[in-house]
């Protein structure tokens, strides 16, 4: 069953189509199981990608209401800052949520989104090394998630000016983030916004993360527009198992549910 545990209506900044033009291009794609993720990115550009969680949670009802049949599941994506996780805890109080889902976007005050500034004087391998260290302290330090989101992230933007992240390119730092994952009994999310065989991670990283002893592993879209949603699901689910994944993680309540591949 294809749940997507990783998009956005236009209730976050960013988001470009409204909750209910997202619910049914992803019941059109097959989607049976949906959790919006909205940002929650405290003082990010003047607050460009937060979310009114009031709108939020009115936008939701209302969706609800229209799709009685359809699980539908109410989660925040944290964009982690290592000063503010007392804040971002205080937001998810807010709302009776389903599914956190730890991000990392701004690494020592910059978002890799923003080239110029933040690969500025850096080599590939020192950009890599400053984003997993932040993605390090996110899994470690804050105390409440349920997955983690598009690990990678920091070469997202940059096409082939840096290659997507590997596993080799920092193995020490890859296993400590992964055991982290594991021994806690999170989720490592598969990122399907730039699908092209695989998503962020790579399958390199989900190789490694099974060989540890991984199970969990959350779908998203990561979707902002009705014209990305459910991107690359059907190949994303056959190379899952194919990879001997047994069962997508979903949550609900904040109780891990696992839907069967
Ligand atoms: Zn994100
Ligand atoms: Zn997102």
């Amino acid at each position: 069953m294809l749940s997507d545990y990783h998009i956005h209506s236009d209730c976050s900044g960013d988001g470009k189509s409204p909750m209910r033009a997202q619910i049914a291009e992803s019941l059109k794609k097959g989607v049976k199981k949906l959790c919006f993720t909205e940002h929650v990115d405290i003082g990010v550009l003047d607050g460009l990608f937060d979310t009114d969680l009031a709108l939020y949670a009115r936008v939701f009802e209302d969706a609800r209401r229209a799709y009685p049949d359809l699980p539908l599941f109410m989660g925040l994506e944290l964009g982690f800052v290592p000063e503010q996780i007392l804040d971002l805890l205080g937001r998810c109080a807010a709302l009776p949520l389903d599914f956190h889902l730890l991000s990392v976007h701004l690494v020592n005050g910059i978002d890799p989104y923003d080239q110029e500034l933040f690969f500025k004087d850096k080599t590939r391998d020192q950009a890599a090394a400053e984003y997993l260290q932040t993605v390090l302290a996110s899994v470690r330090d804050f105390p409440d998630y349920d997955a983690v989101a598009h690990i990678g992230y920091v070469f997202k933007f940059t096409g082939d000016r840096f290659p997507p992240l590997r596993h080799e390119d920092a193995p020490d730092v890859l296993d400590e983030i992964l055991k982290i994952i594991i021994q806690k009994g999170k989720a490592l999310e598969l990122n399907t916004s730039r699908w092209k065989g695989e998503g962020m991670p790579g399958w390199d990283l989900f190789d490694r993360y099974r060989e540890l002893g991984g199970e969990l592993v959350t779908l998203g879209s990561d979707s902002h527009h009705v014209s990305t949603v459910a991107k690359g699901f059907p190949e994303a689910v056959e190379a899952l198992k194919a990879k001997g994944f047994r069962y997508l993680a979903t949550y609900e309540q904040r109780r891990l549910v696992p839907e069967a591949l």
